[in-house]
């Protein structure tokens, strides 16, 4: 039988279940050694100060929120162009979501329509209390240009670097937080690097991560100095906030860790994939990803955008040949206003043209460590095949 090509794959190698089943046999489950040892080796490839691992990236999102006091009344923006969870994580805190148009290059934020946006809001008295850059299929966004813009206009921002892990950005590496507050990981087996289910905020600040780690956890604190009252004994906690369980457990950590091993292998043959892929599709009627300056991407996502005006096929057309022949091409992303909950919310179709018409065009293309040469050539030809 044909094997199906999918369009992402976790990774996994003898170390990584050695990893896991070492944990099996220890005496942590959960809340044992392995998960700040994650912590630290993902803080210190990425040159931030704390790292705190939770369950997922959408709890991840959540927390940051939490963590900046973002709460009813106050309003997020954020990327159409992403995964529902970038947006959801103000609903969860009962503030407001709002969006600011893509790039039509990179498919990113675009910091003009950004800028545009915030000088309507000041006018209006309604700026936002954070911005959600959203580093679209490992390509990181112009940092530079919103942590300025957060300076002018008072905002904090929350990078969702779900697709991000091991990017580059001017003289830094995503996940150092130096032009933001928070940033947020991914370990869903379609991202780079996987624990099964999980996520991970960093940040410089202290503040921050105290508050992260007490919400990962109910809100509970252990610490005398922050109690509200007089400890009662060595048993004593205080609840003094309201928080989740969130946490991620010994088994997902010690993958995590073993997985950061490979991490530069794992982003080098992505970019090599990239690279290829750029050089197969040449002079065919699509558009392939383009590299804003100062970047090195991660390359989570593959996408490219079919010029429909010059093929005689629609983009469903082409998507489902490809499925027929096995090949399991994706489309990232709907644009979220377009979503039925958030159109119940008052967004239209219209709403965001340059997400929405990108939307019409894309499919991205299978990409992860293991696609070999000869898989991505079939990939390739049944493109060209599907496009005739
Ligand atoms: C995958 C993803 C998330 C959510 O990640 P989970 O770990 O599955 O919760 C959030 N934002 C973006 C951009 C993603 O791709």
């Amino acid at each position: 039988m044909k094997r199906f090509i999918p369009y992402g794959r976790q990774a996994i190698d003898a170390n990584d279940v050695q990893a896991v089943i070492a944990v099996l046999e220890s005496d942590w489950l959960t809340q044992g050694p392995a998960v700040a040892r994650f912590e630290q080796s993902v803080a210190d490839y990425c040159g931030a100060a704390h790292a705190v691992a939770v369950n997922s990236a959408t709890s991840a999102l959540h927390l940051a929120c939490r963590a900046v006091g973002l709460g009813p009344g106050d309003w997020l923006w954020t990327s159409p162009n992403t995964f529902v969870a970038s947006a959801n994580c103000a609903l969860y805190c009962g503030a407001q979501v709002d969006f600011v148009d893509i790039d039509p290059l990179t498919y990113n934020l675009c910091p003009t329509a950004l800028e545009r946006k915030l000088e309507v809001a000041e006018r209006a008295g309604r700026l936002p209390k954070v911005v959600v850059p959203v580093h679209f299929a490992g390509q990181p966004c112009d940092m530079a240009a919103i942590a300025a813009l957060s300076r002018r206009f008072g905002f904090f921002v929350i990078e969702d670097a779900s697709h991000a892990i091991g990017a580059r950005y001017r003289q830094t590496t995503t996940g150092g937080c130096n032009y933001s507050d928070l940033t947020v990981f991914s370990f869903h087996p379609v991202k780079i690097v996987t624990t099964g289910e999980g996520g991970m905020v960093l940040t410089n600040r202290g503040e921050l991560a105290e508050t992260l780690e007490r919400l990962r956890s109910h809100g509970i604190t252990r610490d005398p100095r922050s109690m509200v009252g007089e400890s009662q004994g060595p048993w004593y906690y205080e609840q003094i906030e309201l928080g989740y369980n969130y946490r991620m457990t010994e088994l997902q950590a010690a993958l995590g860790g073993s997985q950061m091993a490979r991490l530069d292998e794992f982003v080098e043959r992505r970019r090599q994939l990239a690279r290829r892929y750029c050089e197969l599709l040449e002079g065919l009627p699509l558009q392939v990803p383009q590299q804003a300056g100062e970047v090195d991407p991660a390359w989570h996502l593959f996408v490219v955008r079919l010029d429909l005006h010059h093929i005689r096929r629609s983009r469903r057309e082409v998507f489902e040949s490809l499925r027929a022949a096995g090949i399991g091409v994706n489309v990232h992303y709907i644009p979220v206003h377009t979503q039925p909950y958030y159109r119940a919310l008052g967004f239209r179709a219209g709403d965001f043209p340059e997400a929405e018409q990108y939307y019409r065009e894309a499919i991205s293309l299978p990409l992860f460590p293991a696609l070999a040469d000869a898989e991505q050539g079939l990939v390739v030809g049944t493109l060209k095949e599907a496009m005739r």
